[in-house]
């Protein structure tokens, strides 16, 4: 059978057409429904392909159930699934996002791939971010993942200077290192980035509107231009994917602290820093800056840094740094900064008074929700003023969603990316899917760089690089002394032990890594594996080691298939290879009851 579908009301079927002149129930056909491209035809038969050939414009269904299934979504799309006597408005658009990072551009794309027709407003570029300021490609693209990563590359080189020597490479005279070029070079990337990104929303037949955007009502959205004129739009779906902000702790003298924004892009390096907050950022930039020479305090409520990770690995990591001379203050608060003829007065809740030339706020982030206009549409937010999501990333408002940093679900760049793809397969492609939160990989980066009489001091330049699934931290670290990456995938032995029916098998192993034997670095490469007694299934992984972010993806998938101990086991390795111990931890290190607290033998 071949079906003539349109936008409703007009649907016809083969009787219609056959019992019609052609050529008027085309006319009335072209002229209601081709401009929004909502006429298809179903039907591969002969009738279907005379009639795809008279109309000239109908899409001709191959595969039948290709086609079916494109219709179902299309028709979702185009609102012919509404319910029965529901009012069919005319919108713009079928989508509306609000921000273009990471969340808005995968969802806008994806959302146009499934045939809606999809706008996106983004604040004008700039490395700096405001309330005002923006640019295509979000955080990730140019404050965050990618300049961190472009800077890591930058300092990467300076430890594989040093290891070359004994692999029998020779370095005459003195290596210079250039942080203003570093910079610059960093600042063209993320502007090419910025197009490339814009690019890709118009090859995708996306909108792009430059502006701050705001809700009007559930189905309106109102720009302001950067010149000021705003300008409405109605769309049927509204995304919002404006993610969020770093913020500053609420103290005196606030104003004088700098946070992770302005650090990515500091003109001159820091002699004495001061960092409020231990999480990942706050360590990349602490590593940052004591490798180019500064002093730097790190000062924090917690007893360890990094909340979040394995405790055993977090107790390794503070050692470490503070091994290298990054001084660490658990458990103190920052109470006041007052500007001095030196530099800053940092007071503390000790009582103590520190000097510096910056101080970085790491704090965390909060959601940008503040001038959207939502709590008068009716969009809840939370305490944190992050979007009430559920399941599906719906709001409270049912045709408004929200994915990414703004819902404070999980703040990582695929994360975000996973949201925005969700929600589209479920709004345009007729699949509804929830994101899946389980098993998603992360890792901190250390770099380091070996201070030597031969390179000197401003020439160390050490960064961050964030593959999609990775935070990364840097570090560099005196006489041959380094900390490699540290990446986590599943439940710590904390977690597990806290989830955990059964008893947990808990797998270390610790080993010089290859390479170090002739380059002569002193670094141990630590692995964990967290296993349930009952059913063999690993649980959780850790690595603090060269490569263990590449490494991890791959376990990581292992462990998103469920795999146990056993088929660990049962793997051949890579040799040689660091990755191999991974399945060849035969001993069990230690045996923790379900609902006791995890021990370290490292
Ligand atoms: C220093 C730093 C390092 C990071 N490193 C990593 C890492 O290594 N790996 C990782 O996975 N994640 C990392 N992240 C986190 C990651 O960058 C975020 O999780 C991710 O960018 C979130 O994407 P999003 O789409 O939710 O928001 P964003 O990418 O922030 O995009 C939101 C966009 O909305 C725009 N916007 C806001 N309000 C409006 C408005 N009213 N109108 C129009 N546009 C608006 C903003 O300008 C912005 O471009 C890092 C973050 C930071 C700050």
């Amino acid at each position: 059978m071949t079906t003539l579908l349109s936008r409703s009301p007009m649907l016809f079927t083969l009787g219609d057409v056959l019992s019609s002149p052609l050529p008027s129930i085309f006319r009335s056909f072209s002229a209601r429904s081709f401009p929004t491209r909502t006429a298809y035809l179903l039907g591969i038969g002969s009738n279907g392909r005379a009639i795809a050939r008279q109309t000239g414009g109908v899409k001709l269904a191959q595969p039948i159930s290709q086609w079916i299934i494109f219709m179902a979504r299309k028709m979702l799309v185009d609102g012919v699934l509404d319910k029965v006597g529901e009012e069919t408005k005319q919108y713009d658009f079928d989508l509306f996002v609000i921000g273009a990072g990471s969340g808005g551009v995968r969802a806008s794309r994806t959302s146009a791939a499934f045939g809606a027709k999809v706008a996106i407003c983004e604040l004008p570029f700039h490395p700096i971010s405001s309330e005002v300021i923006g640019g295509v490609g979000g955080t990730c693209v140019i404050r965050g993942c990618v300049p961190k990563k472009i800077l890591v590359y930058g300092s990467e080189f300076r430890g594989e200077f040093e290891d070359s020597r004994n692999f029998g490479w020779e370095i005459d005279g003195k290596i210079n290192f250039n942080w203003k070029k570093l910079l610059h070079n960093k600042t063209q990337e993320i502007t090419r980035l910025n197009g490339i990104y814009m690019r890709l929303l118009s090859n995708a037949g996306v909108t792009m509107i430059e502006g701050e955007g705001k809700l009007i009502d559930a189905h309106t959205v109102e720009i302001t231009e950067p010149d000021g004129t705003t300008k409405k739009h109605s769309a049927k779906h509204i995304l919002i994917a404006t993610g969020s902000r770093a913020q500053r702790a609420n103290i005196p003298g606030k104003e004088l602290a700098i946070t992770s924004d302005e650090a990515l892009s500091l003109e001159e390096l820091p002699k004495r820093v001061v960092i409020l907050g231990a999480g990942y950022i706050a360590l990349e930039f602490a590593s940052i800056w004591q490798g180019m020479g500064a002093e730097v305090d790190v000062f924090y409520r917690k007893e360890l840094p990094l909340r979040g990770f394995d405790d055993e690995m977090r107790a390794v990591v503070a050692k470490n740094l503070e091994g290298r001379g990054i001084r660490l203050h658990p458990g103190t608060n920052l109470t006041e900064l007052r500007k001095s003829e030196d530099g800053i007065s940092v007071l503390t809740d000790h009582g103590d008074e520190f000097t510096a030339d910056v101080v970085l706020f790491a704090t965390g982030r909060v959601p940008n929700t503040k001038r959207l206009n939502l709590q008068s549409v009716g969009v809840e937010l939370d305490n944190a003023g992050a979007i009430k999501v559920d399941e599906y990333s719906c709001t409270s408002v049912p045709n408004i969603w929200a994915v990414g940093d703004v819902t404070n679900r999980m703040n990582l760049t695929p994360v975000a990316l996973m949201e925005g793809t969700c929600f589209s397969k479920t709004v345009f492609g007729g699949q509804p899917t929830k994101p899946d939160y389980a098993d998603i990989p992360c890792a901190v980066f250390w770099l380091f760089a070996v201070v030597s009489d031969v390179i000197s001091w401003n020439s160390l330049v050490p960064h961050l690089p964030v593959p999609v699934h990775t935070l990364f931290l840097v570090a560099v670290l005196k006489h041959h002394f380094g900390l490699p990456p540290l990446s986590i995938v599943g439940l710590s032995e904390q977690q597990a032990l806290e989830q955990a029916k059964n008893d947990i098998l808990v797998y270390t192993s610790s080993f010089n890594p290859m390479k170090n034997t002739i380059s002569g670095r002193q670094e141990k490469t630590v692995m964990k594996l967290v296993v349930d007694s009952e059913t063999d299934k690993v649980l959780g992984a850790s690595m603090c080691g060269p490569d263990a972010p590449e490494i991890m993806q791959g376990i990581a998938v292992a462990l998103k298939c469920g795999a146990t101990k056993a088929q660990f086991d049962s793997t051949v390795g890579i040799h040689p290879s660091a990755a191999e111990e991974f399945v060849t931890m035969r001993t069990l290190t230690r045996r923790v009851a379900a609902g006791t607290k995890p021990k370290t033998n490292l």
